[in-house]
């Protein structure tokens, strides 16, 4: 382990492990299988790289994603490790030049996807040469209910049976227990150590709004928060993430979409810009994230609500992975909520699995409403328990009001009732405000006792109520997919009002007001002359990065270049004292930095 320490302080510039990393990364050495849960920027990478360069023989690393390997190497490179990747991307002779690296042992990392690994030819490549372990990064994927599910994931359970002499460490950011106790099946992994780490990303803040769905509200919350910083916003549909990367531009940002109806060339090339230049936003439908390593996301904002807290969690995960501030946002609508249920209740699956995505759903929902600590109830759903309020959500930081909805819910609950529990949030509301129209008037329900009856409220605060309400369970929708609203169980007392009397807590229904939050791009509060100074250490960085051909980050991260702002170091050995600078960084960098410090 002194070794290992040595190289976390001489390559990575790094003073003490994090966390369970000195842990996994002693079983490895020790020869023993791993399987370690930490959250997204929790440091997993370095748990299988030091024990690959202290073990004899290359550390085999799958990866799911093809287009994100040469980033990884990169990094690798930069820190004078020799690496490489093995993909369809380079040509007969580029590979013929990488597996000889590999079987004369001058490799000590060797990325490739799980059905490259799976080739006879690779795996008799592999059986001829020293391994000193394998890394299953992103285990999740063998999971089968998972978005990112990968059927060779499940076939790797064969390095077990192939090499039972090699370590193998399978790492994952998805928390909950069904997953882990899959991977530890389809892997084959019963033996293994298991580290689970806490899933709290205190540095993230969350904040869920009612907005329904607003381009207004977004651009708010980005120019009020989010001048100059990445970030990433996730809408439903293609057509969604085209209609909001052309509106973001309009506003004046760069903003490029994502989503798999693009060609493979042009997701790619957005997705590298993303990664290369400071201060783009991308955005995307779920099929964009997963593995993506850029540190400095300072906001992930969502359109429309995720599937379930799980998607929420990955996503909103992608924010700050340098552990500086970072946003986690969302504003949804009734439109959204009706979506969710339609989508399990549509859904081919079977009776069992459509009940859980149902409870997912309603979990997901429940966190939209509460009008407690977000943290907390995250936390509980992945079975942490936490008794302090987080103090940065927004619930924390604006306790929502709440208001007695009793005679509304009452209210709105009989008109869906006369209405012969036929129509949508629409129609009801118009009824409920007296605003009558040909349908209305066709079906005699201007009519109607309860038409009429709701002129308290305004349209969009109804819509609101009903939001809530179907959120609470007082009413379902249709599984046909035309929104219309039904009575449940929960909502006869409500309507029968001689039973016992009961009280509907809502939310207010006039619009949270947003205290402003800068988010600054660097960690520490500079002061503006240290401020001026991490400027110009980030456009040094931009032009050696653009020089390299690399991610600025993989140079120095934010935090090391704020370090250097605030210390302004002036020799070597000072320089070498800053968090993210190590030997081959110095050597490679140093003169440059300590240059424009002194300057
Ligand atoms: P993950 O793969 O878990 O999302 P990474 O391995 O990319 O996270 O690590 C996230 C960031 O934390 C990287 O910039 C990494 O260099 C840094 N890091 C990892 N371990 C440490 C440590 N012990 N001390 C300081 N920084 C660390
Ligand atoms: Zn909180």
């Amino acid at each position: 382990m002194q070794r290992a320490r040595d190289i976390l302080k001489s390559t990575f510039g790094y003073d003490s492990f994090r966390h369970h990393q000195s842990d996994i990364i002693a079983a490895l050495i020790d020869g023993k299988d791993v399987l370690t849960l930490m959250p997204t920027g929790g440091g997993k990478s370095i748990c299988y790289q030091i024990p690959a360069l202290i073990r004899e023989g290359c550390g085999i690393v799958i990866s799911p994603l093809i287009a994100l390997m040469q980033d990884q190497v990169d990094a690798m490179n930069q820190l004078d490790v020799p690496a490489a990747f093995l993909n369809s991307t380079l040509s007969a002779s580029e590979q013929r030049i990488i597996e000889a690296q590999l079987t004369s042992g001058t490799l000590k990392l060797l990325y490739m996807a799980p059905e490259r690994l799976l080739n006879p030819a690779t795996l008799s490549l592999l059986q001829t040469t020293r391994i000193a372990l394998f890394a299953i990064d992103e285990a999740h994927c063998v999971s089968q209910w998972g978005h990112d599910f990968r059927r060779e994931y499940q076939q790797l359970s064969m390095l077990h049976e192939r090499f039972p002499d090699v370590p193998r460490i399978a790492l994952t950011a998805t928390a909950d227990a069904r997953t882990r106790s899959e991977i530890i099946d389809q892997l084959a992994l019963e033996r293994a150590a298991v580290f689970v780490n806490s899933f709290d990303r205190p540095n993230i803040h969350y904040a869920i709004s009612e907005s329904g769905n607003s381009r207004d509200a977004l651009w708010s919350f980005i120019s009020e928060n989010h001048a100059g910083n990445a970030g990433i916003v996730y809408c439903q549909s293609r057509k969604g993430v085209e209609a909001t990367a052309a509106w973001l531009s309009s506003k004046g940002r760069t903003a490029l979409p994502y989503h798999a109806g693009l060609t493979q060339e042009l997701r790619q090339h957005n997705q590298q810009r993303f990664l290369r230049e400071d201060g783009l936003i991308i955005v995307a439908t779920i099929a964009f994230g997963m593995g993506i390593d850029k540190p400095d996301v300072r906001f992930v904002a969502h359109m429309n609500l995720p599937k379930n807290i799980e998607a929420y969690y990955q996503e909103t995960g992608r924010a700050g992975r340098d552990g500086n501030p970072a946003d986690a946002w969302m504003s949804y609508g009734l439109k959204d909520v009706v979506g969710l249920r339609l989508f399990t209740e549509q859904s081919d699956a079977e009776e069992r699995f459509k009940r859980v995505m149902h409870q997912k759903t309603d979990a997901m929902l429940g966190l939209c409403e509460l009008t407690s600590c977000r943290r907390i109830a995250l936390l509980a759903y992945f079975g942490e328990s936490v008794d302090q309020p987080c103090g940065n959500c927004d619930n924390c930081l604006n306790p929502p009001e709440t208001w007695d909805a009793t005679t509304a819910t009452q209210k709105a609950l009989s008109c869906v009732y006369r209405t012969g529990e036929r129509f949508g949030a629409q129609y009801v509301i118009d009824v409920l405000i007296g605003k009558s129209n040909e349908r209305i008037e066709n079906n005699n329900h201007d009519k109607l006792s309860t038409f009429d009856i709701g002129h308290e409220h305004t349209a969009i605060e109804w819509r609101g109520i009903f939001r809530q309400l179907i959120a609470h369970g007082y009413l379902a929708t249709d599984t046909e997919g035309y929104g219309v609203l039904k009575l449940t169980q929960k909502a006869w007392p409500l309507l029968k009002k001689s039973e016992t009397p009961q009280t509907v807590m809502l939310r207010a229904l006039h619009k949270a007001t947003t205290k402003k939050r800068k988010i600054p791009a660097a960690a520490a509060d500079l002061s503006a002359s240290d401020q001026q100074l991490f400027e110009q250490l980030r456009s040094l960085r931009a032009e050696l990065a653009k020089a390299h051909n690399v991610p600025p980050y993989v140079i120095f991260p934010d935090r090391t270049l704020t370090e250097m702002a605030l210390i302004r170091p002036h020799t070597s050995s000072q320089l070498l004292e800053v968090s993210g600078v190590g030997q081959t960084k110095l050597e490679r960098y140093g003169a440059a930095f300590l240059n424009t410090i002194r300057q």
